[in-house]
């Protein structure tokens, strides 16, 4: 099964409850960044690149469980930075799993091997390492040697302590589609419960490093490559809607309020990638950002994103009949 059950029925019945209420836009899945601090600089990341102050704040506990009863949505992904460089970040995990949330806490793997014994398993809880790729690749776009072996470290201590573990996997320019195929068949034999995959986004912050991100045909060029090679067999955390529009076999239309985020400024509008302002609450937000001059075809800085942050939640929004028998038999799938 993709997920426990307990999340599945809670998902389902949150999502008809919005319908019910007829809330056209609703958040699925807080992005809550706890500190912008990390102890990597990968070459294509653009939050380590943003300003000093937003890298020099942190959220206390509080702010953190604050942000997830505003937003209320079922599901919260803790990224950053690297949230285990918060000195917080245990009392967050456990604050957010009291109020059973999926709890995603995502890493680069660097301080996992020391997090592990502070950290206790529950269905509801799963570590999302960050791989790029295999060693040689994963360890250029890091820009560090030897962090692709401490990632394959941690996620065997995980799996040996009982954790759930997802992998997430950006897509550059010149990645290697077979070599990654491989690498998701791999992971999968290590009992690796779901594998994100997902073109990176070209963050204007990385400035002369620009030309490692792919425009939209390219990505889903590779995406094709990629998933023929690694077979049929890869538990992707990805939807199988969204697969299809990383195939290129049909639109979607962006829905970035499916995953706000809130950071140590604000809650960060438009969307998880572009930072236009920031708002003092959750639904001042909602309520000002001008959501129809965002997505694909609507603003240039969109032209080229596909994430899993904008058009995971449209997967949602764009369900039909067919697409929701295929959700159903993709959730209960082993
Ligand atoms: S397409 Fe959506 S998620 Fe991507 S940058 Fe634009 S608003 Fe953000």
């Amino acid at each position: 099964m993709r997920q426990p059950i307990g999340v599945t029925v809670d998902m389902a019945r949150y999502v008809l409850a919005q319908r019910l209420r007829g809330r056209r836009r609703f958040p699925l899945v807080l992005m809550l960044e706890p500190t912008e601090l990390c102890n990597l600089t990968c070459t294509g990341c653009g939050k380590i690149r943003q300003s000093e102050e937003v890298l020099r704040r942190r959220l206390s506990v509080d702010e953190c469980l604050k942000a997830v009863d505003e937003c209320g949505a079922p599901a919260v992904s803790i990224a950053g930075g690297e949230p285990l460089t918060h000195p917080e970040i245990f009392e967050i995990v456990e604050g957010i799993l009291a109020r059973r949330k999926l709890t995603l806490l995502c890493t680069n793997g660097l301080l996992v091997g020391r997090a592990l014994p502070r950290l206790r398993p529950d269905p509801r809880f799963s570590l999302v390492f960050h791989l790029d790729g295999p060693r040689e690749h994963h360890d250029r776009m890091v820009e560090r040697r030897g962090v692709f072996e401490t990632v394959m470290r941690g996620i065997r201590e995980a799996k040996a302590r009982g954790f759930r573990v997802t992998t997430n996997t950006t897509l550059y320019k010149g990645a290697d589609p077979e070599a990654i195929g491989q690498l998701l068949r791999e992971l999968n034999a290590m009992g690796v419960d779901n594998c994100i995959v997902s073109p990176a986004f070209t963050y204007e912050e990385v400035g002369a490093n620009r030309e490692i991100f792919l425009r939209r045909k390219e990505a889903i060029e590779l995406f094709r490559r990629v998933a023929k090679a690694a077979g049929p067999k890869v538990r992707y955390y990805n939807t199988p809607i969204y697969l299809d529009f990383l195939m290129g076999k049909r639109t979607l239309r962006c829905t970035p309020w499916g995953n706000p985020t809130r950071d140590p400024l604000g809650w960060k509008g438009p969307c998880y990638l572009l930072t236009d302002r920031h708002y003092p609450s959750f639904a001042e937000m909602m309520e000002k950002t001008q959501w129809e001059e965002f997505g694909y075809g609507e603003n240039p800085r969109c032209a080229s994103c596909m994430m899993h942050s904008g058009y995971e939640a449209s997967a949602v929004s764009a369900m039909s009949l067919v697409d929701t028998w295929r959700m159903v038999r993709w959730l209960f799938a082993s």
